[in-house]
């Protein structure tokens, strides 16, 4: 047996849970992973894919080691040297700009990147190619919940920790099913339960997923119709007088106006609209109205929706007239599916954002971050949001993109377009580590990464905890951390104020920037974060500040929280003859995103090893569907041919199919996205994977 010669704590990869982990290397390199115990958020444990990382680090077989370009679209991508692909990446982004404007150009990048990668690629973007086009894949994860929480309680700052989940005695998990995909914050609610038999679980989907084994209650609720639910929930509680009274009076603004619009419909209507019992809505809102503590935890199902602001707004006013904010085991908590995509916000790693939570649209923040870059301005143009910057490409508006750590080609609505969009784009630059990927293909210059242990930086977990990763291992063949390949373009391009000493120079330069606003760090650096561990923000004079508002001052100018009547219709993409059967989309236990590490680890893809198709007995039958069948889904922008799989802990008249899967780990027709609308929320701007008219025939080889 080698023995350990290193031993390093680290931080999980993969979602917003953000676990720690304890690496340790042997003499021969040898990597092994297990759950840090001393680490608040996981306490030791970890789900299937964390404590399978060593497998994705030590094998290397799909590595993309060297740089390499095309020299027109016609030709083949060819090896080329750092100084090669760097000096024809920022010539072609210069001409662009030159020729076309700022405009022309753009990144997209990712909730993976690490803080410091996040707030360099902003700079470049929003400080020196003059442009806000830059956005996330977390864009299609959080954005609903953002504007949700700014609304709401005036920043995008989620206000509970985690350790309110052992003083919570109700839950209310909609949209979300973290028995699956935040599994350790599941089991945490799990073992509360089970030590506190009287702790109420509430689980909303139209899916019975493994989240319902623990539930008291299911509300199987119709696709689309979850603000209709909050809405009569809210009703029920108004009217058994189970609010908050001495909160709403002295804390929260808009009371009237919301309970004139929940009480005006009855509790049959809304029952009717959700496909539930007037019973269930009942029971439901008095386990609510019952609990000390209440926490509503939230994520995709709410989100990715084209009225997601909508149904986050409806939701959190159930913490707010209920008062369940800003004390033990109460609040809203949204839960988020990447690494750091509160990271990336903080540094205003959207095309509507700012540094440190400002806002692009006010004048006053645009020049405190262009003056603190030493710039003239910033454009006061938000960017093209995710979606919308792959429609600019297709429509020519934009003429070059840069990808960074994400697969546009999967995870995008309409991957057709993204396809078409990336084809027609004059340049498309993309930097990643796996050519698992199916965007790599279509790169015009693919630039090697790092990844996680290869690399330095911070993320931010779900709960606002911020964590230092370390560099435990060289990347392989040229591989170059995000950061380094973002800086060194930089000195190509000769723009000033790029040339960091280190890793940590850039970290605090943007701990510079948080002062004065609600996410201050004043006084945090790497070696701070190496003794604690982690800190939670706001951070200052040392101390951070585990849950917010206990003062029930909210981050609003008057101090009061904000409660909207929020429309309850649904403008969805309506359902036809054609198109009968509402398509849900999401994932499954043992893969993450797109499948580029998770899905090269055999014992995950033992779990589910194919795309599949979930439909109700009563769908497939009166199609001639069985189980195991290869069937053709259709929606009006594409096919997926899967297989089918029966089950009735799926509503009558819904479909589901996992995200993952793409071209390269299966096949054309097996990408989800291919079906899915570019329909987007007005504010938010995050798509809608959650309900696309598609039409279910059995595949029949011609
Ligand atoms: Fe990693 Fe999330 Fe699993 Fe924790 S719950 S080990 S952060 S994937």
């Amino acid at each position: 047996m080698n023995k350990t010669i290193s031993k390093h704590l680290s931080t999980c990869s993969y979602c917003g849970v953000g676990c720690g982990i304890e690496v340790t290397k042997d003499a021969k390199g040898a990597i092994a992973v297990k759950g840090d115990e001393q680490y608040p958020v996981n306490k030791g444990m970890l789900c299937s894919k964390g404590m399978n990382l060593n497998y994705v680090v030590q094998n290397t077989d799909d590595r993309i080691l060297y740089p390499q370009m095309r020299w027109s679209k016609s030709h083949p991508l060819e090896r080329v040297d750092w100084d090669t692909a760097l000096t024809r990446a920022s010539a072609v982004f210069r001409s662009l700009i030159q020729q076309y404007g700022p405009d022309s150009v753009g990144m997209y990048v990712s909730g993976q990147c690490l803080t410091e990668e996040y707030y360099i690629a902003n700079k470049l973007t929003k400080g020196f190619f003059g442009t806000n086009n830059i956005d996330t894949n977390s864009r299609l994860c959080m954005s609903s919940a953002v504007v949700g929480y700014k609304k709401t309680i005036g920043d995008d700052t989620v206000p509970i920790c985690y350790d309110d989940i052992e003083l919570a005695d109700c839950f209310l998990i909609t949209g979300a099913n973290p028995a699956w995909c935040h599994p350790i914050l599941f089991r945490r609610i799990e073992k509360h339960k089970e030590l506190n038999p009287d702790v109420k679980i509430i689980v909303v989907d139209p899916r019975k997923t493994q989240t319902c084994s623990s539930a008291d209650l299911h509300l199987q609720i119709n696709p689309g119709t979850d603000t209709m639910l909050h809405h009569a929930i809210g009703r029920a509680l108004i009217e058994s007088g189970n609010i908050d009274l001495a909160f709403i009076e002295n804390h929260l603004n808009g009371f009237e106006a919301y309970k004139e619009k929940v009480l005006s419909l009855t509790m049959e209507s809304y029952a009717q609209a959700c496909g539930l019992s007037v019973e269930d809505i009942l029971s439901a809102a008095s386990m609510i109205g019952d609990a000390k503590g209440f926490l509503s935890m939230w994520t995709m199902g709410l989100n990715q929706s084209a009225k997601g602001t909508d149904k986050n707004l409806s939701l959190i006013a159930l913490n707010l007239i209920t008062g369940h904010i800003g004390k033990p085991g109460a609040g809203p908590f949204s839960l988020t599916g990447q690494p750091n995509a509160m990271g990336g916000r903080e540094v205003g790693g959207m095309a509507n954002l700012l540094a440190a939570h400002r806002d692009l649209l006010n004048p006053e923040h645009r020049q405190e971050v262009a003056d603190f870059w030493g710039v003239d301005q910033i454009s006061p143009k938000p960017g093209y949001t995710a979606t919308e910057m792959f429609e600019a490409l297709d429509r020519g508006d934009m003429k070059a993109v840069w990808i960074v750590c994400t697969n546009p080609m999967v995870s995008l609505p309409d991957s057709n377009l993204v396809e078409r969009a990336l084809k027609k784009a004059r340049f498309v630059i993309v930097q990643d580590i796996s050519y698992k990927s199916d965007t790599v293909a279509l790169a015009d210059l693919v630039l090697p990464a790092a990844g996680w242990l290869e690399k330095e930086g911070t993320m931010t977990n779900s709960e606002r905890r911020i964590s230092y990763l370390p560099k435990v291992l060289n990347a392989p063949g040229e591989a170059l951390p995000d950061l380094d390949i973002f800086l060194r373009f930089a000195q190509k391009m000769g723009y000033h104020g790029f040339d960091f000493k280190d890793t940590e120079a850039v970290f605090l330069e943007h701990v510079k920037l948080t002062e004065g606003t609600n996410i201050e760090i004043s006084g945090l650096d790497y070696q701070t974060l190496k003794e604690k561990r982690s800190v939670q923000w706001p951070y200052t004079n040392g101390k951070q500040q585990e849950r917010l508002f206990t003062d029930k001052r909210f981050y609003t100018p008057d101090g009061k929280a904000n409660i909207f009547p929020a429309a309850a219709t649904n403008e969805l993409e309506k359902l036809t003859p054609d198109f009968p059967l509402v398509l849900t989309t999401g994932r499954i236990r043992d893969q993450w995103h797109t499948m580029t590490r998770t899905g090269k680890v055999n014992r995950l893809n033992t779990h589910i090893d194919k795309p599949f198709l979930e439909i109700h007995p009563s769908d497939a039958e009166v199609r001639n569907i069985k189980d195991g069948d290869v069937v053709e889904i259709s929606s009006k922008r594409g096919t997926v041919r899967v297989h089918a799989q029966l089950t009735d802990k799926i509503k009558e008249g819904v479909v589901f199919l996992p995200m993952h899967w793409g071209k390269i780990l299966q096949h054309d027709l097996a990408r989800t996205n291919n079906l899915t609308d570019r329909l987007l929320d007005p504010i938010s701007k995050e798509p809608d994977f959650k309900y696309s008219a598609v039409e279910v025939v059995r595949y029949k080889k011609q």
